[in-house]
Formats: C-alpha cells, sequence, structure tokens
C-alpha cells in the first residue's frame, strides 16, 4: 500500500498541464486552462484543467479526474503503472512502499525476473547463432516465420546440452535456488539440469515487456514428451493472469478496441507476421475470467477464433461459457476447413484473414445454437434442446441480452418469444443455483446525501475553512460513511493539503464535484459556512422528526416521564435549529451584499 500522503505528494509535483499537455493542446484561461477533450469530440474547448488543484473536468461529457485518471483513462495504464511513470518525474522512489504480498519480496522477484531476462537472451541467442539449433532454425523456416518476427517475439531455442543454461547463469552469479524458483532447470539426482533442452522457445512477457516465463514446443516427434511445456507457476509467473503477446498487442488493441484471442502461440505470431497486430492467446491452458479482465481495460470487445475442428468447436464453446461473466462484448469465429489462425492467416494474407474473421463472426447465442444443433435433434426434442442452452443464457448479465437471447432461440426452433420465455421461466423456478436473475434486484447502496457530497467536496478545494466547519458540524451529523470519514481525515490532519485526500478518492458523486469546482473560483470560505449550516438545519430537522416519533410512541404507552425527557430534548433542538437557519439567513444576507 502506498500511503495517501506520498501519491498526494507526487501529484504536487508533476504539473497537470505538463503532462495532459502531451497529448492534446492547451491554452490558458484565466487561472486555469483550457483543452478540446481528449475524451470526446468536440471543436470548442470544453475541457477545463486546473494546475493548482491538479485536476481536470469536461464540461462537455462529465470526464473529470486527476493526472493519475488521465493516464489510467488516456493511456489504459493501471493505478500502480500512472503512479510509477509520475513517480519518476516527481523523482519519488516508490519501492520503499512495494506490498510484499503483492510482489514477493522485492529482491527476490528481480532476481526471478534478471534470471528469466538472462536465459531470454541466452535462449535467442543460441537459435540465432548455435550450430545445435540448426533443427530450430529449419523448422521456423519451414513454418514461414520471417526474421524481423524471430527477432521481435525474441523466440530462441533451449540448446542440446543437459545443463548449459544452468551453467550460464551460474557463471553470472545466480544460486541454484533462484535458478531452480524460476523454472529454467529442474532438480535431478546430479544437479540442475535445463527444463527447456531441445525446445523452440517462445518467451512470454506481461504487459510491460518483462520477461516472465517461457513456453517452449518440442523439436523432435518423441511422443513420450509434451508437445508444449511452460514454465511453472512462481511468484512472477501466473498462467491464468497472463496473455501471450499483449504487450506487443496492447497499442492496437486500444486501437482498435477489440483484442482477437487465438490459441497458440504460432497463431499469435502468424497474425501479427500478417498485420494483425491486435491477437493475444492464453498460455497453452484454458481462458481464464481473470485474462479477459486484464483486456478489458483496453478492449470493449473480443473476437474468439477457433478452428473448425471438433477441438477447436469444443474449446470454443467453452471459451464462451468462461466469457459469459466477463463484460466485454464478445464473437466467435470458426475457421474453414479446420484451419487455424496460423493456416489461415499464412495462407490467404492478412486481409482475407480479416474480411472472413468480419464476415462470420458469431454472437455467443448463435454459436450456442449451432453448437446444441449438432448434438440435439431439434425436431424431436425441442424441450431437451432449449434446456441445453438455458444455463448459458441464465448466466448472461444484461438482461438485455438474455431477453435477445431468449428471441433467437425462439426464431431458431420456430416457436414464439412468449412460450421460449415461459420454458424459461420455468426452468429458472426449478434451478436451484442463483443465477443472475435472482441477483439483478440486489439492493443498492442508498445514494449519497447531496448536501454532504457538496460541502465535502468543498473542503476538499478549500481546507482553510475546515476549521470553522468542525466547530458548526459534528461527524455524527453526517449520514454518509464516506463523508463522515473525508471530513474527519481533513480535520485531523496536521497539514491543509488536501492532494493525497482527493488522490485517494473513489471516482463518485464527491470525485466529480471536486473535479469540477476545482476549474472555477467560486468556492469562497462564506460559500463553504453556508453550506454547513444548511447540512446541520438538515442534520437537526431529521433529529427533530425522530424525536417527534418517539415522543408519539411514549405517548401512546402513557409513559410520561420518556415523553417529557424527549420534549425537553426536542425543545433545544428546536432552538438550536431556529439558530441555525437565522445563520443562513445572515449568510445569505452577506452574500447579497457583496454581490
Ligand atoms: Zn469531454
Amino acid at each position: 500500500m502506498i500511503p495517501p500522503e506520498v501519491i498526494g505528494n507526487v501529484l504536487d509535483r508533476v504539473s497537470i498541464v505538463e503532462v495532459i499537455g502531451r497529448y492534446t493542446e492547451i491554452k490558458k484561461s484565466g487561472r486555469n486552462y483550457l483543452a478540446v477533450c481528449p475524451f470526446h469530440q468536440e471543436k470548442t474547448p470544453s475541457f477545463s484543467i486546473s494546475e493548482e488543484k491538479r485536476l481536470y473536468h469536461c464540461f462537455g461529457c462529465g470526464a473529470s479526474g486527476n493526472t493519475l485518471h488521465f493516464l489510467m483513462e488516456y493511456r489504459k495504464l493501471s493505478f500502480m503503472e500512472a503512479l510509477q511513470e509520475l513517480a519518476k518525474i516527481a523523482s519519488i522512489d516508490l519501492s520503499v512502499y512495494s506490498d510484499e504480498k503483492e510482489y514477493g519480496t522485492a529482491g527476490e522477484r528481480d532476481i526471478l525476473l534478471k534470471i528469466n531476462k538472462e536465459s531470454m537472451q541466452y535462449f535467442h541467442s543460441q537459435l540465432l547463432e548455435s550450430s545445435d539449433a540448426k533443427g530450430a532454425r529449419d523448422y521456423l523456416k519451414k513454418r514461414k516465420l520471417t526474421d524481423g518476427m524471430i527477432r521481435d517475439f525474441r523466440i530462441g531455442f533451449g540448446g542440446n546440452g543437459w545443463n548449459n543454461l544452468t551453467v550460464f547463469l551460474k557463471d553470472r552469479g545466480f544460486g541454484d535456488d533462484p535458478i531452480l524458483k524460476s523454472g529454467v532447470a529442474c532438480q535431478g539426482n546430479e544437479g540442475l539440469f535445463d527444463r527447456f533442452k531441445g525446445r523452440i522457445i517462445f518467451p512470454i512477457f506481461d504487459r510491460d515487456g518483462n520477461t516472465v516465463g517461457f513456453g517452449g514446443r518440442i523439436l523432435s516427434e518423441d511422443k513420450s514428451q509434451a508437445k508444449y511445456l511452460n514454465s511453472p507457476e512462481n511468484q512472477i509467473f501466473h498462467k491464468g493472469g497472463l496473455l501471450y503477446s499483449l504487450n506487443f498487442a496492447r497499442e492496437e488493441i486500444i486501437k482498435k478496441k477489440e483484442a482477437l484471442i487465438v490459441e497458440g502461440y504460432m497463431d499469435v505470431i502468424a497474425l501479427h507476421q500478417n498485420g494483425i497486430k491486435n491477437a493475444v492467446a492464453p498460455l497453452g491452458t484454458a481462458l481464464t475470467i481473470n485474462q479477459l479482465d486484464a483486456l478489458k481495460r483496453y478492449a470493449d470487445s473480443v473476437v474468439f477464433i477457433f478452428d473448425g475442428d471438433e477441438a477447436g468447436i469444443n474449446a470454443a464453446n467453452r471459451a464462451l461459457d468462461i466469457a459469459v461473466e466477463s463484460e466485454l462484448n464478445q464473437n466467435v469465429v470458426i475457421l474453414p476447413g479446420k484451419k487455424d489462425p496460423y493456416d489461415y492467416s499464412m495462407e490467404k494474407g492478412g486481409e482475407a484473414f480479416l474480411k472472413y474473421t468480419a464476415d462470420k463472426r458469431l454472437l455467443p447465442v448463435d454459436f450456442k445454437l449451432k453448437y446444441f444443433a449438432r448434438k440435439i435433434d431439434i425436431l424431436k426434442n425441442k424441450v431437451k434442446f432449449v434446456l441445453s442452452i438455458f444455463p448459458y443464457v441464465k448466466r448472461v448479465k444484461s438482461s438485455i441480452i438474455r431477453e435477445e437471447n431468449l428471441k433467437k432461440i425462439g426464431e431458431f426452433i420456430g416457436e414464439d418469444y412468449s412460450v421460449i420465455l415461459s420454458e424459461y421461466q420455468h426452468y429458472l423456478r426449478n434451478d436451484k443455483s442463483t443465477g443472475f436473475i435472482l441477483r439483478d434486484t440486489s439492493l443498492r447502496t442508498p445514494a449519497l446525501n447531496s448536501l454532504e457530497a457538496e460541502l465535502i467536496s468543498m473542503l476538499l478545494i478549500k481546507p482553510e475553512a475546515v476549521q470553522e466547519v468542525g466547530d458548526i458540524l459534528k461527524d455524527e451529523m453526517f449520514s454518509d460513511s464516506e463523508a463522515r470519514r473525508i471530513f474527519s481525515v481533513i480535520r485531523d490532519q496536521a497539514s491543509l493539503n488536501t492532494g493525497g485526500i482527493i488522490a485517494s478518492l473513489e471516482k463518485g458523486e464527491i470525485f466529480d464535484r471536486v473535479s469540477e469546482y476545482a476549474q472555477g473560483d467560486l468556492i469562497t470560505i462564506p460559500v463553504i459556512i453556508e453550506s454547513a449550516y444548511r447540512l446541520k438545519a438538515h442534520y437537526l430537522n431529521r433529529e427533530i422528526s425522530n424525536l417527534s416519533r418517539l415522543i408519539a410512541k411514549f405517548q401512546g404507552e402513557s409513559n410520561f416521564s420518556e415523553v417529557q425527557k424527549y420534549n425537553k430534548m426536542q425543545e433545544s433542538l428546536k432552538k438550536e435549529s431556529f439558530a441555525v437557519n437565522e445563520k443562513i439567513e445572515n449568510c445569505a444576507r452577506e452574500k447579497e451584499l457583496s454581490d
């Protein structure tokens, strides 16, 4: 965890105008700066930046944020990536705060990354230079990979020796233990031996381009060995969260807002070689929801592309069952004639591949209909058919798409929507597992009291008022827990710098107001004081009516001592309320005079 005050420091030290100015033209306008909004199409600038508060707000589309948010939204960086980038500009070292649980001990993680990087370079130079690698080079030539691709993807060869890489790494000062942990070597009876010997090596990079693991394809046709072998899971290599080539594909995915998901490393490389640079693949294992979540930051939609043999079709079906939990738009393409993406793009070229995958894409429900129609005779068994596809429909998150899916099922088997719907409802009643249908109605947390959001936002802009506000309001007068929390943080902190608190705000009502208020100079101490009194009046009214209820209850029970007690309390609150309302009137009068 990075402490909020450190984040505040980072934001403080970096000019937001300079950062945003790298991506869009900015003009000074009064105290603030104006730009054409980079988040929506417009001709006249409505994107305002406050250098002083380090916040931006677009009066056209409502986009708002601080420098971190800008980098996260515009460049699609993660919070940590954005923070690290700004920390570098600010010359603030964040490594002291790195979280052990998340990263492992920083030292060990670094050593594993170094071992992987050295190994990647070793494998790559083996492939290019070693006479042992002739078979590997011939194989890649036969598969028509260009030298450029081999270089870009750092493809390598594992060498033929028993422990050449291990010796190489030891010569560079790495110990047995980290070499073993990195997974490039295994423990044998006579010491460590190379895991990937004799294999073509596909280095696996994280999205920032660090070598985090390897996939190795066997070169010989030796059936006793696995065709593909991956690095084992360790601190830096988590197969379920990584996608092959995401580091190369990221820019293009952001540009197209779409990622192509294929099955194998060779598929990915062939597509990139043919100019299709938004292709990625899971690491030889089944797709996971984490991998889709990783894409969600860059893409709106994904297209699964599989070959048309039995295995490919079943894999597509499984991918959809996983992807249904994701909010990404999804399509499936089954390539013709059992060709995989490698075959198709290499034979027909990138253009033809793009055309085919554009023309032949299926919505998940259309794929499912075809999939089950191959297995179940619809004419004979309509009920079995719909029951096989309902479990999928039930897991679809959007009610609009669920309804659309049910309509499609109806059309497909030639039944009215009303019939399908009642079948579906019947199915839901009989199905015991809780689906999204039931969760749709889950209660939302009540909306933040907007008086409270307003006051807190203003205090974040002008924390100088906190002393006076603290004299007027007590913590318990805030009904919203978040507003209450922020209020006490501003009040109790030693400095009046609220940058850290603003930086740690979740996007929401308070955040949006803060970004907007930061663009003008309408927030003055008297305005804040008036708002504090209004909040107090609101609180008192709430308490007074609560007491009325109590009094009525005790009157009903003829418990007159209690009635008297609460009457007294209510009297004093009413007096207080009267005084507060007078203050509010005074504030209004003063404002009129100053206008
Ligand atoms: Zn905008």
